[in-house]
């Protein structure tokens, strides 16, 4: 879907495409909400927009490799907050069910609760209860 004066996909043009039904690609809700919160990092950032926004793989090149790590961090702080992520992690709680709870992939409350530091203190406060 090109932008009729431009000849490429705005960025308004990629997020429409993003939230039609069915996804793009193959796509599942958790992806469509990943990819979505990624995209809103990128504004809420203030990164420059630019012409090559997602790729019709669904891969984003909006700008810089820092930025799209900046947007992948951000986005996945929207998505699952970190002190729920760390407080999910410390009491014990699954990854499972962190993704169920927030509607995304058990990779990505995999990686939030790993980014919180919760899953870290949870393995330390665990040995050091083994060893008193
Ligand atoms: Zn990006």
């Amino acid at each position: 879907m090109a932008h009729p004066q431009h000849g490429y996909d705005t960025p308004e043009l990629r997020l429409r495409r993003l939230t039609e039904c069915p996804p793009p690609h193959g796509t599942y809700p958790e992806r469509t909400r990943s990819n979505l919160a990624h995209e809103v990092a990128h504004f809420a950032a203030e990164h420059e927009l630019s012409d090559a926004w997602l790729d019709e793989s669904g891969q984003c090149g909006a700008s810089t490799k820092d930025n799209e790590k900046e947007a992948n961090e951000l986005g996945g702080a929207l998505l699952v907050p970190a002190a729920a992520a760390k407080a999910h992690a410390i009491s014990g709680g699954s990854s499972d069910e962190l993704a169920e709870k927030y509607c995304v992939s058990v990779p990505m409350a995999e990686w939030r609760m790993r980014v919180s530091g919760g899953l870290i203190i949870a393995q330390r406060a665990r040995a050091k209860r083994s060893r008193q």
